[in-house]
């Protein structure tokens, strides 16, 4: 007895010590599969200008007037201009962290945030009314917007955009975005719309209550209060008639919800979800998706709708309209439309989301995102860049590896899925 004991614990203690001496050569080091991919992680900062600031400013000038700005507008929006050296920093504040869909969530869906956007619908129920005449454009929606955008205005960013727009331009970052920007910035002075000390924003040029940039600020901005000029800074009526003119623009359609909470059967196939899946929301009912919260979807039945797993298989589910998709026009983020969402839900009654979080799966980081994409590239599954970002192709690679490994298709990179491919 004593001796097969012994022999046992020795057995034991064996393979746990081998398990643990071979998991450093059976799992690749992310670090090591980034640099052997040439994958370096220098910031994507401001370049170097490539010539002097009155050459630059000469250029500028040229190119501004071709494009009908006059020469007074321009020697008088630039006159004394300084670079803002500021911008340097900001420029190279690329996140390696994710902020998780829970936490941005929570940050922004507050009682607070809530109580005061329900406050301001009633304070402005006959401008929304009468905005949404115009537009077909649910109000909550437009509120639910100024919330995340500026916290209703209080947080519009203090930077002169033509000062920060300008510096942009002679680092040449972004140039010809921003070079745009700055000549539509111009245009709104040109125009009357404000003066240049009033376009105040975010170093990267958003703007006011909406923080429209200046390109949008010139498609999309509208006056509603009366005095023919656009002001998205101070007048909640023109803000919320600017945004309700971008949502209608964007095609967002009066009296559909973007989405309900959903409950998905036992079973589910998995490869159904994603964006790119739609089905009629008659069509996902007869699959077993049930509301997971009281919502009649009679009206809907028609409605196309797609299955949206913001965390892949073990968060909750959303069925998404195409007003989800108006949504994400605003701001290309999945996190940020569902608080568009979820936000202007709760301003209307307690929408809380019911399935719990994982929160226990950290997203993976900016690092990890690359590394994945390296291995489902050495697996032959995945051609695009080693950007970490993580779009249709790379969506559709996990797809593939998840049906080979027969995992459940989401398409989400769960650090599970990272580990598995990195250690096999
Ligand atoms: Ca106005």
């Amino acid at each position: 007895m004593l001796l097969m004991s012994r022999v046992m614990v020795l057995m034991i203690s064996t393979g746990v010590l081998s398990s643990c001496a071979q998991t450093p050569h059976e799992c690749k080091d992310i670090n090591g599969l980034l640099k052997s991919h040439g994958v370096t992680d220098t910031p994507a900062g401001l370049p170097v200008p490539d010539k002097s600031v009155e050459q630059w400013k000469a250029e500028l000038r040229q190119a501004a007037l071709s494009q009908g700005i006059t020469a007074d507008t321009f020697d008088k929006a630039l006159a004394g201009l300084t670079l803002d050296n500021d911008l340097v920093t900001a420029t190279q504040k690329q996140p390696e962290l994710v902020t998780p869909v829970w936490t941005y969530l929570e940050q922004r869906v507050t009682p607070e945030n809530i109580a005061q956007g329900k406050t301001l619908l009633k304070q402005y129920a006959d401008v929304v009314t009468r905005i949404n005449q115009r537009y077909q454009v649910d109000p909550p929606l437009l509120f639910a917007f100024l919330s995340i955008e500026s916290h209703y205005g209080a947080n519009t960013g203090n930077k002169a955009v033509i000062r920060s727009l300008a510096t942009l331009d002679y680092y040449n970052y972004r140039r010809a975005f921003n070079r745009q920007n700055l000549i539509a910035a111009l245009r709104m002075i040109q125009n009357g719309d404000a003066r240049p000390d009033q376009i105040k924003g975010s170093w990267a040029g958003a703007m006011g209550m909406p923080q429209f940039i200046p390109t949008s600020y010139l498609h999309y901005a509208v006056d509603f209060d009366g005095d023919r000029h656009p002001d998205i800074w101070t007048s909640f009526p023109d803000t919320l008639a600017s945004v309700a003119n971008y949502m209608q623009q964007a095609k967002w359609e009066a009296g559909v919800p973007w989405g309900v909470e959903v409950n998905l059967p036992s079973g589910f196939d998995y490869s159904l979800s994603g964006m790119d899946s739609q089905k009629t929301v008659a069509d996902w009912q007869a699959l077993g998706v049930k509301t997971a919260v009281p919502r009649d979807l009679a009206s809907l039945s028609s409605e196309k709708a797609s299955i949206l797993l913001p965390v892949g298989k073990n968060g909750p589910a959303f069925l998404v309209t195409d007003n989800f998709r108006a949504i994400l026009r605003y701001n290309n983020d999945v996190s940020y439309a569902l608080t568009v969402g979820l936000l202007s839900d709760n301003y209307q009654h307690d929408t809380p989301v019911r399935k719990p979080w994982p929160r226990q799966e950290t997203p993976l980081t900016r690092k990890e995102r690359e590394a994945l994409q390296i291995l489902l590239q050495e697996k032959h599954l995945y051609q695009g860049a080693i950007d970490g970002n993580i779009g249709r192709g790379t969506t559709q690679a996990i797809r593939t590896y998840q049906q080979q490994e027969g995992l459940p298709p989401d398409g989400y990179p769960d650090p599970a899925l990272l580990d598995r491919l990195r250690c096999q």
